[in-house]
């Protein structure tokens, strides 16, 4: 028996349960699966199987994580905005509260391209993104967090 997360077309996500993925393939070409909360059939495997690793795991034994090994990966994260940070800083110019204005220009060929960053709220940012720019968040500076 295999299990695959499937998600309906409404967004329902639910566990099925097959012989075989040739038997998910057949009863998915057959329309014969359908979604335990709105009926749907039209059933895609969900690209994300969070439930079905986390029964993986359980099955093999696996324990959760220690509080060290959280501790570790906290630590690592913070090394990895902290490393990015300074990538950003050695190589990007810094626009200030002129970041939307310059992302704008660099996007639309009206200045030289080039690694900038700034500031902007997020109202901006986000038609920034509506325009088709690329920004990312910058991580929290460590060394100015309160
Ligand atoms: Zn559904």
């Amino acid at each position: 028996m295999i299990v695959y997360n499937l998600a309906c077309s409404a967004g329902h996500e639910f566990e099925g349960w097959f012989k075989d993925s040739t038997a998910y393939e057949a009863q998915a070409a057959a329309h014969d699966l359908s979604c335990p909360t709105c009926g749907d059939a039209t059933v895609t495997k969900a690209i994300m199987a969070p439930s079905v690793k986390n029964s993986v795991t359980k099955a093999k034994g696996a324990k959760e994580p220690t509080p060290a090994a959280q501790a570790q990966h906290q630590q690592r994260m913070r090394q990895f905005a902290a490393g990015f940070r300074k990538f950003v800083e050695e190589n990007a110019e810094y626009v200030g509260p002129k970041f939307p204005e310059e992302a704008r220009k660099i996007h639309y060929g009206e200045t030289e391209e080039r690694g900038i960053y700034g500031e902007t709220t997020l109202a901006e940012a986000k038609e920034l993104i509506e325009e088709g720019i690329d920004v990312a968040p910058m991580p929290p500076d460590p060394g100015k967090v309160n």
